[in-house]
């Protein structure tokens, strides 16, 4: 029985990238907020708690964009320690990322007090929105994509970093499998 689980985990994850092309080649204006100045790909942010998040959840995602020429930044809001092994699993991630073609100069795991690894802990969204909208300036990030509301595994870390991004209040364009955050009402 294990092929119709492959099966269908195939198609979702082939409808997530049609689902996400849509999106991004939409030729409307009013499926994302216009390109400044003179580019032509997008500065895309995406917000996770833990390192692996990008690989395990975000991978298709991140290759499709890539694939592209859009410009991935990743925001990791911890380094994942909770079994005590923040610095190896953050080391992960940079190499994790080199694999998937984001320079490190693009990546960042933050190692905040109040943002500690744990099924247990409770991370403070307006913290979370305040350390998003820090990289958003940073990285003049035009989209942010992140967990949705039940955090995809329904980790409570993953699932406070979607509602610290909703915070402020950061608009949300639907598509029937994806979620992205943009930073325009659409
Ligand atoms: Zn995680």
């Amino acid at each position: 029985m294990a092929w119709i689980w492959m099966l269908s985990a195939a198609g979702a994850v082939l409808l997530w990238v049609i689902s996400l092309g849509r999106i991004l080649s939409s030729p409307a204006p009013s499926c994302l907020p216009p390109l400044r100045g003179d580019r032509r790909n997008r500065n895309v942010l995406l917000v996770v708690a833990h390192p692996d998040d990008e690989s395990m959840f975000f991978a298709p995602t991140i290759m499709f964009l890539n694939s592209r020429g859009h410009r991935i930044h990743i925001l990791c809001m911890s380094q994942g320690n909770a079994d005590g092994l923040g610095n190896f699993r953050k080391e992960e991630l940079y190499n994790a990322c080199d694999t998937l073609k984001i320079p490190r100069n693009q990546v960042k795991a933050l190692d905040h007090p109040k943002l500690q690894d744990g099924f247990h802990e409770k991370w403070d969204h307006g913290l979370l929105a305040e350390l998003a909208m820090e990289h958003v300036q940073l990285w003049d990030i035009d989209l942010i994509v992140t967990f949705d509301s039940y955090g995809v595994s329904g980790h409570p870390n993953h699932r406070d970093v979607h509602h610290g991004i909703w915070y402020r209040r950061l608009f949300v364009m639907f598509s029937s499998y994806t979620y992205i955050n943009t930073l325009q009402k659409v």
